[in-house]
């Protein structure tokens, strides 16, 4: 086109083909809503036993396409029933309906398939629909060796359908411990569950604090007191404040003396707490060469330092991956921020070299977060497994900018048990004592 540079129209047409990609694609929170309205709706019909959220949703996905969900009743009432679910609320169109098996467009325009079984059936179906295909196909080939076959209908020995009640004795009867939905993605989990118990996993009772959240002093919208009192009757224990540093010009960012005021606060409201913490950090800026928003002397005064990127997003792999390095080798970053910047069905991260970035934390003792805002969870739950290997703490995040914000963590927590962690991964499931004194000796180091 004239007037446009061959750049421009390459960064237009990559422009169309993300919105296009991402045409039918729901954010987890807005598709879990749905999903889980349809399903009450579905459990409060007369004869319906049991009724459970599969598919992506359950395995916890980011993005979500479809919803699937399975329901059991008795045979003679799958017809009935099957009616009464076509004309419910939610539902804008039926898109094709058998008795065993349905397809509706739901008002709010996600699709959602729903499966009919009699009762025995219900676990096979559920484990069926809630798996990946990957893990599906894994699955049948380990039944296959131990002379088993697996169908969405029963798990079989010589045609004999083996009775089992839930996912978990299906597993079990392959010689299997236990497999959590969220992992059902054949990144290792069958072979890791035939050798034993799969660790456990985070969960939101394990959390102890938070770190990352922004009050009035930056871009927030509560005051630093209203986000601690909050955190307490959120039952935490500590409160990791850290607001924006000075180049964030846009989200006030906090000039040096604005910092030491902010220092004075947060002594006093610390002197009026005996049994909660708020540590005094910062989400500083890395520059565009790696260095940081402030200098060695102030960075070191804060109890934990975040550094995140927020400028200059587009950087080719090496040079954006460098720039990050330097920021996680620098003695006084206790964590790095939403690791790749990316938003999801908006913008893209980043290229960056995710695998040396986990080398160099572990090396230097540093964290990488996993923020837990919806559109981020970043760090992706894809390198769970390289970074369990590696040995990386994370730390779940929920880059508050409101009392309202800290109610992110859950889905930082459901990203975080599908990378796989265990609560001893996890640096804020630490007690105030363990966290601070941990704190304390990387400050010395
Ligand atoms: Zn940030
Ligand atoms: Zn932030």
């Amino acid at each position: 086109m004239k007037g446009f540079g061959e750049k421009s129209q390459a960064n237009v047409l990559k422009g169309i083909e993300f919105l296009k990609q991402r045409q039918g694609l729901h954010l987890y929170p807005f598709a879990a809503d749905k999903a889980k309205a349809f399903l009450e709706a579905i459990k409060a019909l007369n004869g319906i036993k049991q009724a459970e959220i599969a598919g992506s949703l359950r395995r916890r996905h980011e993005i979500i396409r479809d919803l699937h969900l399975v329901a059991s009743c008795d045979t003679d009432q799958r017809r009935t029933l099957m009616s009464e679910i076509a004309v419910l609320p939610m539902i804008a169109e039926v898109i094709s309906k058998g008795e065993h098996k349905a397809l509706f467009k739901l008002k709010s325009g996600l699709t959602a398939e729903l499966q009919l079984c009699e009762q025995e059936v219900f676990p096979y179906r559920l484990l069926d629909l809630t798996s990946s295909r990957e893990h599906l196909t894994a699955l049948s080939a380990h039944a296959k060796a131990q002379g088993l076959e697996l169908t969405d209908s029963g798990l079989f020995k010589a045609g004999e359908r083996i009775v089992c009640q839930d996912e978990a004795e299906i597993y079990k009867a392959m010689g299997l411990n236990k497999i959590a939905p969220e992992l059902r993605e054949n990144l290792g989990e069958i072979e890791a569950a035939a050798q034993g118990p799969l660790p456990e996993l985070v969960s939101t009772s394990d959390l102890k604090g938070i770190f990352h959240a922004h009050t009035l002093w930056s871009d927030g919208d509560c005051s630093l007191e209203e986000m601690a009192n909050r955190c307490r009757e959120l039952g935490y224990h500590y409160l990791g404040i850290s607001e924006h540093s000075q180049a964030a010009v846009y989200a006030h960012g906090l000039e040096v003396d604005r910092v030491k005021a902010q220092w004075q606060e947060i002594d006093e409201l610390n002197q009026k707490m005996t049994d909660f913490r708020i540590f005094k950090g910062i989400e500083v800026d890395i520059l565009g060469d790696g260095s940081l928003d402030y200098d060695d002397e102030l960075l070191a005064g804060f109890d934990f330092v975040i550094a995140s990127v927020h400028s200059r997003f587009k950087m080719e792999r090496e040079e954006m991956t460098e720039r990050i390095l330097k920021a996680a080798r620098h003695p006084s970053v206790t964590m790095l921020g939403h690791l790749t910047g990316r938003l999801l069905l908006a913008r893209e991260g980043y290229p960056l070299d995710v695998e040396a970035i986990i080398d160099a934390c572990v090396e230097h003792d540093t964290i990488i977060e996993l923020n837990a805002h919806p559109s981020r969870l970043d760090l992706d739950w894809r390198y769970g497994p390289y970074a369990r290997k590696k040995g990386l703490k994370i730390s779940i995040n929920p880059d508050a900018h409101s009392t309202q914000g800290l109610d992110v963590v859950d889905y930082g927590v459901a990203a975080a048990r599908k990378g796989g962690f265990s609560p001893e991964q996890v640096i804020n499931t630490q007690t105030l004592e363990a966290v601070s004194e941990w704190l304390a000796q990387r400050h010395q180091k």
